[in-house]
């Protein structure tokens, strides 16, 4: 039994925009047909015939950066430290079914701890539980200027943490080694830190030239593509020369690291949500406010002068959320990421929207058979009601979705909405005040304890 489905406005990812009067039919999991509905194949008897003839249809949304073993955290800690591996992947199979119910059926997770997401990704291959399909990197390897080591060195990096202290070429290499051997789908590189930078007043390169090469090299000898976390110039500019397939962030890449971006054909994936979100969300009272959204808009600042350059150089870009923290939350905010696009580097929504589907979709495992509705490949369909090359925005509206087509069959996936965070998830913070004497006046508490004392 085939499924034909007449589409009102159709995005296939081809160069074409949308278009109208279309028909896609899918046999199985595959697609059978894309076309003008007077071109199409007549339904046989028992075929199916959707219509969608008032709707916008397009390919499965991809989103490249995902944290499904983060819980949402609200401090680095909860990240590595609260709850279980175990128990972090059965949280992360959840966030991984609340991302696909927001219309994205694929992802990838660059960074996971033990092998968390690795355990999602084969729970959901072997047919246990519906999600979206998942590409996973190991845990992050990083050194002494990159991001998983900001413990203190009397305490070091601990075995839960999403990141792997590898303090020179040769440990980077066993580490990538092991991680294939335990079935990573790509290796994720920390070159250097974040906004903060609580390890260095400069974003500097926690690699050399020869260390971050020798790296790429053993993980392209073994198969496996790189994923290189750089904000810095020098970071950007290493991890390009040493050919890494994507690299996130690149805000303040300068001239010389775009130039060997283009020379080595080096994907970008700016994943502007979290620092936008964390720009936008952050409250006085939050415990990263107001240093952390200050640095982000100097992020932000240095991105709408870099990005935009190399959009307009045609380096290729992809598209990811960061999702994962408590910004980010899992099935949330994946699609404002195309809004960012739009509004702060310059890209038309269809732009936007190829970055999401056609070029996510080279990375991925499925690399070749998702991101693009044509014959021959994977029958990945979201359909939504509104027309995001019109609005962009409308792709984050839920409400909006009127049918996720994952391998051929319409996405069934039921958020519990009883689920609820446990004690032992977060970080043990006591309080966010000291109660001297005088921050008690302060705050006005004095009269309140008077009165107390009275009664
Ligand atoms: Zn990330």
């Amino acid at each position: 039994m085939a499924r034909h489905i007449k589409c009102g406005k159709l995005f296939t990812g081809l160069d074409r925009g949308a278009e109208e009067q279309q028909t896609l039919v899918i046999d199985g999991e595959i697609i059978k047909f894309v076309g003008p509905s007077a071109e199409a194949p007549k339904p046989a008897p028992n075929d199916e015939v959707i219509d969608h003839s008032g709707h916008f249809v397009l390919p499965g949304l991809i989103d490249m950066h995902v944290h499904l073993s983060y819980g949402n955290a609200k401090t680095e800690e909860d990240i590595d430290l609260y709850a279980s591996l175990e128990f972090r992947a059965l949280r992360g199979l959840e966030a991984a079914q609340r991302v696909l119910a927001a219309g994205f059926t694929t992802i990838a997770d660059p960074t996971t701890s033990g092998r968390v997401s690795l355990a999602i990704r084969d729970a959901i291959d072997a047919g246990l539980f519906v999600g979206p399909r998942i590409s996973s990197s190991g845990r992050q390897i990083t050194n002494r200027q990159g991001l998983s080591d900001w413990y203190p060195s009397w305490i070091g990096v601990p075995e839960t943490s999403i990141g792997v202290l590898c303090r020179d070429a040769s440990e980077g290499i066993a580490e990538i080694r092991l991680e294939v051997k335990d079935g990573v789908d790509f290796i994720k590189i920390a070159i250097d830190g974040d906004s903060m930078n609580p390890s260095s007043d400069v974003l500097v390169a926690g690699y050399d030239q020869d260390e971050i090469s020798a790296m790429v090299k053993e993980a392209h000898r073994l198969g496996k593509k790189v994923v290189v976390h750089a904000r810095g110039a020098e970071g950007v500019l290493y991890s390009a020369r040493a050919k890494a397939d994507i690299i996130f962030h690149a805000a303040w890449m300068g001239d010389e690291g775009l130039e060997a971006v283009i020379e080595n054909g080096c994907a970008l994936c700016p994943t502007l949500s979290l620092v936008v979100n964390d720009i936008d969300f952050t409250r006085p009272g939050d415990g990263c406010f107001p240093d952390f959204p200050d640095a982000h808009k100097r992020e932000l600042e240095a991105a709408c002068i870099s990005l935009p350059k190399a959009r307009e150089a045609g380096v290729k870009f992809m598209l990811g959320s960061d999702s994962g923290f408590a910004v980010t939350p899992y099935g949330e905010w994946h699609a404002r990421e195309l809004e960012h696009y739009v509004n702060y580097l310059g890209f038309s929504p269809a732009e936007a929207l190829k970055c999401a589907t056609v070029n996510n979709g080279e990375f991925v495992r499925e690399a070749g058979q998702v991101g693009l509705l044509e014959a021959g490949r994977l029958a990945d369909i979201l359909v939504i009601d509104g027309d995001p090359l019109a609005d962009i925005s409308v792709l984050q509206d839920r409400s909006r979705i009127r049918e996720i087509i994952q391998g051929g069959d319409t996405v069934e996936v039921e958020i519990n909405k009883n689920a609820r965070r446990l004690r032992s998830e977060f970080s043990y913070e006591l309080w966010s005040d000291i109660y001297t004497q005088e921050r008690i006046k302060e705050i006005g508490l004095v009269s309140g304890l008077a009165q107390r004392a009275a009664e």
